[in-house]
């Protein structure tokens, strides 16, 4: 786990420039020290600091000063431009300068064979000192190597060229201090020729590498150090190839020299072994590389046709969509559009790309798009609108509705402006016949309304003409209650009258009567024919009045009692009407047939006696010459009342005396045919009525008739069936 963390924080600080320049500052301070070390070894003249060997050359005294100021130069560069003073950056550069002059002096001095007194400014060097052409002089590299560096120290890191140039000074440094070195690490101890040139002390060489590093390092994001911190391929490859194109050649090198020395083979056979090696490692490292780059360009193309795919898809999304969709640059340039717009706008994609709106519709219309495109660029958001525009395809008007949108890359560029529009005609003819129909319905709903109201009135009009019959008819009913309460008083006067009348009228007809007769009796003989004719007649005559005098008291009382219901049996009363009427029926050779059991109404009884006296008379009476009468009496309950029944075989009556029969005074026949005095029947309607019954009568002309009589029934009855 602790692995891991520190990886990760490697690879961190890797990525991260800020730790490249920490970097650079440390190699400043690395510098700085070794240059002071060596100061201090002359200031107090103790040779191991000088020179870490005795046989080896010194690091001059002002080369040591050298190393102290650029040490501070490169410390100075390594902090982040931004939180530089102004102080910093100027001291950074002073030093930087003074570090170039110093190598540039000290090459004039090599070139010139002068001495400007540079070599010995600090402190004063013996004659002879080991490698050393002039006291207190540096070797022509290390000058080089300061005026290079100092050079690249002092370049403004800000512009591009300054850039490259840094880098390719830093490396320059780094080359001569690399020979020293090598001659150290091989063990070359006095080289002539140019190598007599290289002959730097070993800390020299350290601090220039440091230095050289260092400087490389102040620009992470360029040239080397930006490669080699890379991700991709080529930092891949920088990181494998660096290193093994340092540390190889020494290598080689170093087992070249090793072999000559120990003479394991001949000088020239050595080379040839070098060249193999290095063709065989380099061939190595060529292999080791190519297949790297080769499996990631088969990454890459795998990206690539994923990428392809993606935008064939994406494309065929682009172009399937049904909505128009275009981009157009800043100015209005068309950049792309769909294959909806290229149906719209009537042109093939290649011939819209690269124009404007003014090239395909009118000024004014193109102004108006236009104007749209900035308002969504000023607003920096979607801005919608609707227009009515015609297709190019069908030349159909289409209601647009449109969306513009500003497009930015994903560092924030503004692109274009991305335009949708929806064809809504469809949608807009819907909302339109929807309002019409709401404007309709609405219509409707006020004609419904108005009708309603209507109704409502006309309602309340026959509620209120109902309420006005109501009230004539509450009017009426009270006009009818009090006509029928006249009528029954007029009745019930009338009846008084009659019955008064009647009474009344018995005493003079019974003097009338008497007179007569005695008229008759004592002075019959003393009257002529003519005048007893005449006295015969007064005296018939006010006997029939007594006879209807006395029915017509009869017909006038009946009910005058009172009408008492109550249930009477029929049997025994017509068992005893039986007997009261014997006498005539067998005078007449009359059978009466009673069709027991009789049903018991409810009643009056000395009513009913009267109705069945009354209708048993007219049976006897109203018999047909030479044939023996036939009476039969039945009572049948029918629908919950008492059906009495007389039943005749004598004259019977013509059907248009039906009605009239039960009148007052009504006779069908002369006196001298059938006696009678027409109230009988009247006095059977009368009680009949006076029970709440009715009477009918059926009857056959010649063959007899049957008078029907309907009573309430009895309880006993009613329950009975
Ligand atoms: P009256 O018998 O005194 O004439 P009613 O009122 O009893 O008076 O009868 C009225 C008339 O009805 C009679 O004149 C007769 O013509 C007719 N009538 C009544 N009962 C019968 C009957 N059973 N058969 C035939 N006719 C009858």
């Amino acid at each position: 786990l602790l692995a891991r963390e520190i990886a990760v924080n490697l690879l961190a600080a890797w990525d991260s420039p800020a730790s490249w320049r920490a970097f650079a500052r440390s190699a400043g301070i690395t510098a700085a020290a070794i240059g002071l070390a060596a100061l201090t070894g002359w200031l107090l003249d103790i040779d191991a600091l000088k020179s870490l060997h005795p046989d080896w050359v010194t690091m001059k005294a002002n080369a040591a000063a050298g190393f102290l100021v650029s040490g501070v130069a490169l410390w100075l560069k390594g902090h982040e431009a931004d939180r530089m003073t102004p102080l910093q950056r100027h001291a950074g550069q002073a030093l930087a300068g003074s570090v170039a002059l110093l190598g540039l002096l000290t090459l004039f001095e090599y070139a010139a064979s002068i001495d400007l007194g540079v070599d010995q400014l600090l402190f004063r060097e013996s004659l002879g000192a080991i490698k050393t052409l002039a006291p207190g002089r540096m070797a022509p590299t290390s000058a080089l190597c300061f005026l290079t560096l100092g050079i690249a120290l002092m370049l403004d890191a800000a512009k591009p060229r300054g850039k490259l140039a840094t880098s390719i000074l830093a490396t320059a440094t780094a080359f001569p201090a690399l020979v020293s070195g090598l001659t150290y690490l091989y063990g070359i101890e006095n080289a002539y020729g140019i190598g007599s040139n290289a002959h730097m002390a070993l800390h020299t060489v350290l601090a220039f590498l440091a230095l050289a590093a260092g400087t490389l390092c102040l620009q992470p994001e360029h040239g080397i150090i930006a490669l080699l911190r890379s991700r991709d391929a080529g930092g891949v490859i920088a990181r494998r190839l660096l290193p093994a194109a340092i540390l190889l050649p020494i290598l080689i090198g170093w087992l070249k020299l090793s072999g000559d020395r120990t003479r394991l083979f001949e000088p020239g056979f050595g080379v040839a072994l070098v060249t193999l090696t290095f063709i065989i490692a380099l061939s190595l490292l060529i292999a080791w590389s190519a297949r790297l780059l080769s499996q990631a360009d088969a990454e890459r193309n795998r990206a690539n046709a994923v990428i392809r795919e993606n935008e064939a898809r994406l494309h065929l999304l682009l172009h399937s969509i049904p909505d128009l969709v275009w981009l157009k640059d800043p100015q209005g340039v068309f950049l792309s559009c769909n294959a909806a717009f290229e149906r719209f706008a009537g042109a093939r994609e290649a011939d819209i790309v690269g124009k404007t709106d003014y090239d395909f519709v009118d000024a004014e219309t193109a102004d108006i798009f236009r104007a749209k495109d900035l308002a969504a660029l000023a607003a920096n958001s979607s801005r919608s609108s609707e227009e009515w525009l015609t297709s190019a395809e069908d030349g159909r008007r289409a209601l647009l509705e449109t969306t513009k949108t500003p497009l930015f890359d994903s560092a924030g560029k503004l692109l274009g402006i991305l335009g949708i529009a929806r064809d809504i005609t469809t949608r807009h003819m819907a909302e339109e016949s929807l309002r019409a129909a709401q404007a309709q319905s609405q219509r409707l709903l006020e004609e419904a309304n108005h009708s309603r109201l209507a109704l409502l009135n006309a309602l309340e009009d026959q509620r209120a003409a109902e309420a006005e019959v109501q009230k004539l008819n509450a009017g009426l009913e009270k006009r009818v209650r009090e006509r029928t309460a006249e009528l029954e008083a007029a009745n019930g006067e009338l009846e008084a009258f009659s019955y008064s009348v009647s009474h009344d009228l018995r005493a003079p007809l019974r003097a009338i009567n008497g007179f007569a007769q005695l008229l008759a009796r004592r002075h019959r003989d003393s009257l002529n024919e003519e005048g007893r004719h005449h006295l015969d007649n007064v005296v018939t005559a006010s006997e029939r009045m007594g006879v209807l005098i006395r029915d017509l008291l009869h017909y006038s009382r009946t009910g005058r009692g009172g009408v008492r219901s109550v249930p009477v049996p029929l049997e025994p009363l017509v068992r005893h009407l039986g007997t009261t009427f014997s006498e005539r029926i067998a005078a007449t050779g009359a059978r009466l047939e009673v069709a027991e059991p009789l049903a018991t109404p409810l009643g009056d009884v000395t009513l009913i006696g009267q109705i069945i006296t009354n209708l048993l008379d007219n049976a006897l009476i109203y018999r047909r010459a030479g044939v023996a009468p036939q009476i039969s009496i039945s009572a049948q309950r029918e629908n919950g009342k008492v059906a009495l029944r007389v039943t005749d075989n004598g004259i019977g009556i013509a059907p248009e005396y039906h009605e009239k029969i039960f009148q007052v005074f009504q006779r069908l026949h002369s006196d001298e045919e059938y006696p009678g005095t027409g109230i009988g029947l009247a006095i059977v309607y009368k009680a009949v009525r006076m029970m709440d019954g009715e009477i009918t009568v059926e009857s056959t002309p010649g063959e007899g008739s049957t008078f029907s009589v309907r009573l309430p029934a009895a309880m006993e009855e009613r329950s009975a069936t």
